[in-house]
């Protein structure tokens, strides 16, 4: 398969409210839509996004990226896998694994439209054609929490995440609320952002220990890691690296460390699909889960992560992808259904949707490289 084009289109969509976390708060998408075309016209479609606070770089430094040095070293090459893709990238710059996610991504597309298979089929078998999700709870009151955590568990959802990390005694009361609210086969997941020291995360947690959570996400500073390693070995909960974990090294380190149980791979953080099959089977080797974080995808990266999921027998349930009703649009013509919970695999080849490209025109956003 050989690239003749290609080009990165910046999107702006609100969201419907604020989403708060720990580290900042996120008004619109800060998305980054990847379209490459081959030699006999077929057009590829990849989604990659970023958060300012999170990742450290906004979407004009991720819209430059693509635009000035990943796309042109893909254009005129002949691609036959993703092994020789990512060598490309990696040719031309280190590190920016949100940007060539988004690549990753276009070119998967590519591939399995060129094949016409659904993109699941390009990476492995299918185990699923259903998707558990898991609901969202982030940063509000204690009584917004537990009305948003009873409002979702009556859409069918399983598994909820709470998001805490910014002031400790309202955390504690949130996630009590939570728990207090939902039945008990509800199962609740919490996560810090990097929003606690040591001190205050032994605190926090020594008092939720007793909450039945599945686990606790990331406390402490990506940094941390003996502080991590240490939370890790005096917990009963089990505790799971995020902001910590980008690459396959990242996550040696962690595992060696003894600063994870459970592993939050998220397809742009660690760089598109090949990079995020290469962590799950290291978890796999190494015994540790893993499960599928999300970065407010809209609907092509949602499609892109539960193909993966679906591939992917180790990714352990519920999937955190759920953001596409988060915003008040989206860019296809055919949006993912989920049914009681879970996402439905799309079963066209490729991502299995539909680009709107009238959407595309509206929401487009003027940023300069
Ligand atoms: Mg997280």
């Amino acid at each position: 398969m050989k690239i003749v084009s290609g080009e990165a289109i910046p999107i702006c969509i609100p969201l419907k409210k604020i989403f708060v976390i720990a580290s900042g708060k996120l008004v619109h998408s800060n998305h980054v839509l990847v379209r490459l075309t081959d030699e006999n016209g077929i057009v590829g479609w990849g989604e990659t996004t970023t958060f300012m606070e999170v990742y450290g770089y906004d979407q004009r430094a991720l819209f430059h990226v693509l635009t000035d040095y990943l796309i042109p070293a893909v254009i005129g090459k002949k691609i036959d896998s993703l092994k020789e893709l990512h060598r490309l990238l990696d040719q031309r710059i280190p590190h920016n694994l949100m940007a060539k996610a988004g690549i990753d991504l276009a070119v998967c597309d590519l591939m399995a439209k060129a094949q016409g298979l659904p993109m699941w089929a390009v990476i492995d078998k299918k185990r699923t054609d259903r998707v558990p999700l898991t609901g969202i709870v982030d940063i509000v009151s204690p009584s917004a929490a537990s009305a948003s955590a009873v409002e979702q568990a009556a859409q069918g959802f399983q598994t909820i995440k709470v998001k805490i990390g910014q002031d400790a005694a309202t955390d504690i009361r949130r996630v009590k609320a939570v728990r207090e609210s939902v039945c008990d086969g509800i199962r609740l997941r919490v996560d810090g952002n990097c929003g606690y020291d040591r001190e205050t995360a032994w605190s926090v947690f020594s008092q939720m220990e007793t909450l039945g959570l599945e686990w606790i996400e990331q406390p402490l500073p990506a940094w941390d890691l003996e502080g991590m390693a240490m939370l890790a070995d005096r917990l009963k909960t089990p505790l799971a690296v995020d902001e910590s974990v980008y690459t396959i090294h990242d996550a040696k380190r962690c595992i060696a460390m003894g600063a994870a149980d459970v592993v939050n791979i998220k397809v742009p953080k660690c760089g598109g699909l090949f990079r995020c099959r290469e962590l799950a089977a290291l978890c796999e080797a190494s015994g540790v889960a893993c499960f599928l974080g999300g970065c407010i995808e809209t609907t092509p990266g949602m499609a892109a992560a539960i193909h993966f999921y679906a591939a992917t027998p180790n990714m352990v349930s519920a999937a955190e992808i759920l953001g596409p009703p988060l915003y008040t649009d989206d860019l296809v013509m055919d949006p993912i259904h989920v049914v009681d919970g879970a996402a439905v695999l799309p079963q066209l080849p490729g991502l299995g949707i539909t680009i709107n490209e009238e959407k595309v025109s509206r929401y487009r956003i003027p940023v300069s490289s």
